[in-house]
């Protein structure tokens, strides 16, 4: 077709943020990044509250991360919270477990720990314990997804790293995941999974401390007959000392820089630069 430029495919990005901290340098690099992306793709760049943490949630701070993202400069369309789309994480729980797919699990923290579960990407690896024996009744049970049994139903999986380049679906990182917490028809695997597919998201961004969650993700997909995205982890800041910038190290929270008056636009221009650096 002559020698047009080949169209640009409008992407659809989001920052998905949960309301159980203040947002920090590391959050708004997350956004930044996103926002670029959407924008210029001329895409749809969204922002969606993950309240469903139970009592960690806190409402208030939701006002807070809009004030925060219109101080870094950005423009976002927001997509309903979580917390109103239960019904549609228990309905999907529902159907991977009559295909077999989710087994019951009693055990506390504590008895994982005395399994002698081996150190995994995300904590400890679930030992398997509840996976062939009936779950005592009197027990609250969270549902774990089978990955032997999921690996079976899809096959061999392939998922997209833009920075990363394909990679195969493994869980021997990871076990036997929670799908369904005890005190949730969820977990964040399934929710932020049906939340992205509910909100036409087409590339997810976020930090690479959450790579291995997408092994996860890319499976409940093949396994819900929903679209495969793609995904964009970004490399996490680091301190001078090369150390993950984290809020326990005392890094100020993004309200409190704006609360000092500090420029948000120029902050934003910052961490641009810091992530051409990061060499992406
Ligand atoms: N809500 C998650 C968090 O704040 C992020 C989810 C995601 O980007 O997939 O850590
Ligand atoms: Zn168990």
């Amino acid at each position: 077709m002559g020698d047009r430029m080949p169209a640009v495919t409008p992407l659809v990005t989001r920052f998905a943020p949960s309301p159980n901290g203040r947002l920090h340098l590391g959050h708004a690099l997350s956004a930044i990044i996103a926002h670029d992306l959407a924008k210029a793709s001329g895409g749809r760049f969204l922002l969606r509250i993950e309240d469903i943490d139970g009592p960690r949630s806190r409402p208030d701070l939701a006002d807070e991360f809009r004030r925060d993202l219109a101080w870094l400069g950005l423009e976002w369309e927001e997509v309903p919270a979580q917390s109103t789309r239960l019904a549609s994480y228990a309905a999907a729980a529902e159907a991977l477990k009559a295909r077999g797919l989710l087994y019951a699990c009693t055990c506390t923290r504590k008895e994982i720990a005395e399994a002698g579960a081996r150190p995994g990407l995300e904590g400890l690896i679930y030992p398997g314990t509840c996976k062939h024996r009936p779950p005592d009744p009197a027990r609250p049970a969270a549902w774990r997804l089978d990955a032997a049994k999921a690996l079976a139903a899809t096959g061999p999986l392939l998922w997209q790293d833009e920075l990363a380049g394909p990679q195969a679906v493994d869980f021997s990182g990871l076990g036997d995941v929670v799908l369904v917490r005890k005190d949730l028809p969820a977990s964040y695997h399934l929710a932020v999974t049906l939340d992205d597919a509910a909100d036409g998201v087409t590339l997810v961004t976020r930090g690479a401390d959450l790579f291995a969650a997408s092994h996860v993700h890319r499976t409940l997909q093949a396994l819900l007959g929903l679209p495969a995205v793609r995904w964009y982890h970004h490399p996490l800041l680091t301190d001078e000392t090369g150390q993950k910038l984290a809020k326990r190290r005392g890094s100020p929270a993004l309200a409190e820089r704006r609360a000092a008056g500090e420029n948000g636009r120029m902050l934003a221009e910052q961490l641009r630069m810091q992530h051409l650096r990061l060499g992406t």
